[in-house]
């Protein structure tokens, strides 16, 4: 059930009902700005990856400011942001079933929507489901470039699953998906530089063997928060996936050479008890801040940590007892992984210098289908 927004523009930030999510909306702005400058001057453009912010507002703020469109992950995304009159939307995934390919061929009347393939009989599938809606869609060949996740081998596979789609009436060849993921959160700069090296030898191999078969490869995309300067470097990556940038969270500021982004959102929490020395309990514990990436950190509070949680519970221990919050407060915590916190609220509530300024929707929240 759709819950109450936990506040109204206008009021102060320490008025907010907890625990809320957050946007800084200056910090947001500058992640946007920061981005958008970076990749001007290159030939790389920006296709943000929705699967982080479920939002079409956050979309269109993005697109004001370069990019060409958005990624998702799943089918029930891509439909939220097509309602929401997104018109570029590429889903970076397998979508698996034809109840799922249905729902997104539908889409295609409305906006420009294709999709990923790594095993022939998708293509297939995607091919039955296209004729059906009288729609011809992109189909993109996902490679497996270091992540060993989804994938066919680099090179002559993905060549030979490009001339399937070609072949095929309601498709046609979108490119190559090049995501690596597990190269995003490498912390030493020279691991991650040598992971990405080895994705855009991969990719740079596929697209010369296209074409040499007679095969353009219209898009070449992947690169998420972590490495994108890398994938833009290479001159090989037409598109940039990055999704995280915009809000920045605290696993990617572990990374030595952090990402160049600010802190944007936050689970604004309150403490709830101050019961027992030296320690404090925020009324946010694993239901609203996901710790899969660690625990959250506490914005502008030095010698305060968020050491163990409980459904809904935070627990909060200080170096010294006079830097312990007070009962009431309300504090910051900058989440380890920003996608799934996001998937936890209904409302984002938006903040500048102190006041709540909007309230949008998280509008694909669970949408896992
Ligand atoms: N592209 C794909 C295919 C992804 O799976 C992801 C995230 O997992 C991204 C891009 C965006 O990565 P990030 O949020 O780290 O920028
Ligand atoms: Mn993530």
């Amino acid at each position: 059930m759709l819950q109450a927004p936990p506040a109204e523009p206008g009021m102060r930030e320490d008025e907010v009902d907890t625990p809320a999510l957050l946007i800084d909306l200056d910090a947001f702005e500058h992640n946007l700005d920061t981005m958008a400058a970076f990749l001007a001057p290159t030939g790389a453009k920006l296709r943000a990856h929705a699967k982080t912010h479920k939002s079409p507002v956050v979309a269109r703020l993005q697109m004001a400011r370069g990019a060409i469109g958005q990624c998702v992950q799943k089918v029930g995304e891509a439909e939220v942001l097509a309602w929401g009159g997104i018109p570029d939307i590429m889903v970076t995934n397998q979508v698996v079933g034809a109840r799922k390919l249905n729902r997104l061929v539908a889409l295609a009347r409305i906006a420009q929507v294709s999709v990923c393939v790594d095993d022939p009989a998708q293509v297939a599938a995607i091919e039955e489901a296209a004729a059906a809606a009288g729609v011809r869609i992109p189909v993109l060949v996902e490679i497996d470039v270091g992540g060993a996740r989804c994938g066919v081998q680099a090179g002559p596979p993905a060549v030979a699953l490009a001339e399937v789609i070609a072949a095929s009436k309601h498709l046609s060849f979108g490119g190559i998906q090049a995501y690596h993921g597990s190269a995003q959160h490498i912390r030493e700069p020279e691991r991650r530089a040598a992971a990405i090296a080895g994705a855009v030898e991969a990719s740079r191999r596929t697209v010369e063997q296209l074409r040499q078969r007679g095969l353009a490869c219209p898009v070449v995309g992947g690169a998420g928060s972590g490495s994108f300067q890398h994938e833009v470097a290479s001159g090989v990556y037409t598109e940039i996936q990055a999704g995280s940038y915009a809000f920045m969270d605290a696993d990617y500021a572990r990374n030595i050479e952090a990402p160049p982004f600010r802190h944007a959102l936050f689970v604004l929490a309150t403490v709830m008890s101050a019961a027992t020395p030296h320690i404090a309990v925020v009324d946010a514990g694993h239901k609203a801040v996901p710790t899969d990436s660690g625990y959250p950190l506490i914005a502008g509070r030095p010698g305060v940590s968020y050491v163990g949680a409980s459904d809904e519970h935070g627990k909060l221990t200080v170096e010294d007892p006079a830097l312990r919050p007070r009962l009431g407060e309300k504090l910051r915590l900058i989440p380890g992984h920003c996608d799934p916190t996001v998937d936890r609220y209904d409302w984002y509530v938006g903040v500048r210098k102190g006041r709540v300024e909007c309230l949008w929707p998280v509008a694909a929240r669970g949408a896992m289908a």
